[in-house]
Parts: structure tokens; sequence; C-alpha cells
């Protein structure tokens, strides 16, 4: 029997939202590594499906271990429904082509994903969406690229590398007011420090692969909104394109659902130790990190968020070469472009996540040669200092 979670507090939520058990009684989520069902007659596959009879048809459409996964999610996110995807970018490409046609209007965020960036700048322009990047934190700028057919608004919240803060609620307003949806990534906040739905968000986005699973091991992402979104746009696009999550990722998922405030609560404590470590350091000119009270919008991060977040950017006063020592120095600390793991990772956007873009575009972004961005992990944040403090001392 599925419990009705919503009576819940989200930490009990993410224990045991969405758990169905089979006739066995297992205690643990059962993980339905099948991609078919069986009908008792040819009138009962009819039926199902005609959507006269509920009931699984093909995993490509759901799966019992992908939808226990969902399910959970919907509890703890507070939305109507969603679906699971094989990939974060899976779940991004979803969420926006289901709902855009030829002749709409997308206004993104500039300082985003860059994968994200390329769907909006690159894929959807292609198949007549238009799109214009604006600053996120200047509210003039969402206002002022508003046209008549605008369907879409789009960003993240902290960003990444820069960790900018935007703000959810007045961007939903805007969104709204010009009759739009709010689509907002929210992977650097996780579920645990930001419900964007609550500030009027429509639609919000997971890569699972990052702090959801959290351990560094599988792939996933997820798409949630209300009914009439998922019904309407979602659920026959996921259906028919196929993007689906393997029933045994989403079965790691779901069971690291069940630590994940545990685990982003300590990567938070870390985080804010080394943000502070790094704040003070001569060899390093810039600490980006929103529970800072030099973060530019930490007043609005304070509002919005329950703390600030496991990823760090720090810009080193030496540039690239002084960077490129720094990350080279650590021990506990490993090179490596993931993020949300229980390892701490460190990766130079410049030449890695951000090579891609124009010197201009990443000017822009503030993603210098001196720009490193640090996923603090869930080790010991004495360890961690420790490290950082040997690998600048020696850059
Ligand atoms: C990682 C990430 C994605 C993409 O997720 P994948 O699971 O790697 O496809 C999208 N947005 C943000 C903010 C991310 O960090």
């Amino acid at each position: 029997m599925s419990q009705d979670p919503a009576n819940f507090r989200p930490r009990t939520r993410a224990v045991h939202g969405g758990t169905v058990r089979s006739p066995f009684g297992e205690t643990s989520e059962a993980m339905f590594l099948t991609s078919g069902y069986v009908y008792d007659s040819a009138e009962a596959a009819e039926a199902r499906f005609k959507g006269d009879e509920g009931g699984f048809i093909y995993s490509r459409f759901a799966n019992p271990t992908v939808r226990m996964f969902e399910e959970r999610m919907i509890a703890l996110e507070g939305a109507d429904d969603a679906r699971a995807a094989s990939t974060g970018m899976a779940a991004v490409t979803a969420a926006l082509l289901c709902q855009l046609s030829a002749g709409d209007h997308i206004i993104a965020a500039k300082a985003m994903f860059g994968s994200c960036l390329y769907i909006v700048e690159e894929l959807l322009p292609r198949f007549g969406v238009a799109s214009t990047l604006v600053d996120g934190t200047d509210l003039a700028q969402w206002q002022n690229a508003v046209r008549p057919n605008t369907k879409v608004l789009f960003l993240e919240t902290p960003s990444n590398p820069t960790l900018e803060v935007i703000d959810l609620k007045a961007v939903a307003d805007i969104a709204h007011q010009a009759g739009a949806r709010l689509v907002v990534d929210n992977v650097f906040a996780t579920p645990v420090l930001q419900r964007p739905m609550e500030l009027g968000a429509d639609v919000v986005v997971y890569s699972a692969t990052k702090h959801i699973d959290g351990q560094g091991r599988c792939l996933g992402g997820i798409v949630l909104g209300d009914q009439s979104f998922i019904d309407d746009h979602l659920a026959n696009y996921m259906r028919q394109t196929g993007p689906s999550l393997s029933p045994f990722n989403a079965w790691v998922m779901l069971k690291s659902l069940e630590t994940l405030d545990l685990r982003v609560r300590e990567h938070c404590r870390n985080a804010q130790k080394l943000a502070e470590f790094f704040d003070n350091h001569p060899k390093i000119s810039r600490a980006i990190y929103p529970g800072l009270k030099s973060h530019p919008q930490h007043e609005l991060a304070a509002r919005q968020m329950e703390m600030g977040g496991s990823i760090v950017a720090i810009e080193l006063a030496g540039g690239k070469a002084s960077a490129f020592a720094t990350a080279n120095g650590l021990e506990v600390v490993k090179i490596s472009n993931n993020l949300g793991d229980a390892k701490s990772l460190i990766t130079h956007p410049e030449t890695t996540t951000h090579q891609r873009l124009s010197d201009e575009a990443r000017a822009g972004l503030g993603i210098t040669g001196g720009l490193l961005r640090l996923s603090v992990g869930l080790e010991d944040a004495d360890d961690l200092i420790e490290d950082f403090s040997q690998a600048l001392s020696a850059a």
C-alpha cells in the first residue's frame, strides 16, 4: 500500500514516501528489473492499453521501482506528478521540448550549466524557438525580455560555477504575468535547501546524478510539475521519445533519498567552514559562497535557501598557473568535474565544463583563469582545510 506522505515532515517523506510493497512484504524497496509485464488475458491487455484499467504496460512508459522514486520525489518537492529521466540533461531537454513549439520564445539566465546553455542557445533555435539570455540577477532584464510569444523562463540558482543567486519569487511573478511557465533547475540547492514550487516555480528539474545519488555511481534525472503540465505536455513526450530511467538506477536513487537530508546538511556545514577559510586566504582574491556575508546576494540566499549549499568557488590571485598548481597539489580533494559526491571534487571551469564557450561569454560569466569550483564532500572539514593549506602554500 502506498502511504500518504503529505502528513509527514520532509525527512520522513524522504525515507517512506512512495514505498509500495510486493506481497512478500519486503522492508527495503524492491528492484523490478523488467522491461515488460504479462496480462491475464487479451481483454486485460486491451483494457490496459485503452487506459480503462490501471497497471504497468512497458518500462519505457513506467516501472514500479521508477515510480517509487518519482513518488518519493513528488512527496519531497510538493509537486502533483513527475517523470524520471535517464540523466539530468534528458530531464532538462524534456522539460523544455515537451512544451515549446516553433514560433515560441524562451528567456533564460545566462549563468547556467554548459549543456543547458547549448539547449537554449543552439538546439531550440534550430527548431524555431527564439531565445534570449539575460543576467538572471537583474530583474529588469527578465521583464524587458518578455515578448507576446514568451512561453518559458528558465534558470538555475545557485548557478554553475559562479554561484549567482536568482530571486525565484520575483522571476515567477514575471513569468506568470507574461502567461509563461518558470522552469527551475534546482540541482545546486537540492530539495533539502530550496523548494522552488513554494515560491511560484511551475516546473522543477534535477540531475539526480548529483546530490540525490550523492555517491557518484549512477546517472539520472527527474522533471516535476503540476498535473496539467504532466498530462498535457510531459507524460506523452517521455512515453514516446523514451529517455527513461533504468529501474536499477531508480533503485539506487530511491535508497539515496533516505539519507539526502543528512548528507546535504553535512555538505553545507563543511562548505561553510571551507568558504570561511578561503575568505581570508592571501592567495585567494575572491571566495564565492552564498553563505558568506560577502556574497552579492547573501540576503536573498538566506531568505530562499536553508543553508549555503555544497559548492564553493574560489579565484586564485595568481591566475590559471596558480589554479592548476593548487588543484594538482591537493591530496584528499580529487580533480573531477562531477559534483554533489561524498568525495570532495575540484574542477577548473575555464578549461573543462565551460571550455566550449567563447572568451567573451566566459568573461561575462566571471569564469576567469584563476577560478576553481569545489564540490565539498563529506570528509572531515579539518582534513579538507589542511589539504588546501598545503596545496595553496605550495602553489
Ligand atoms: C549535472 C547538471 C546537469 C546535467 O545532469 P546530468 O545528470 O549530468 O545529465 C544539469 N544542470 C545542472 C545544474 C547540473 O549540475
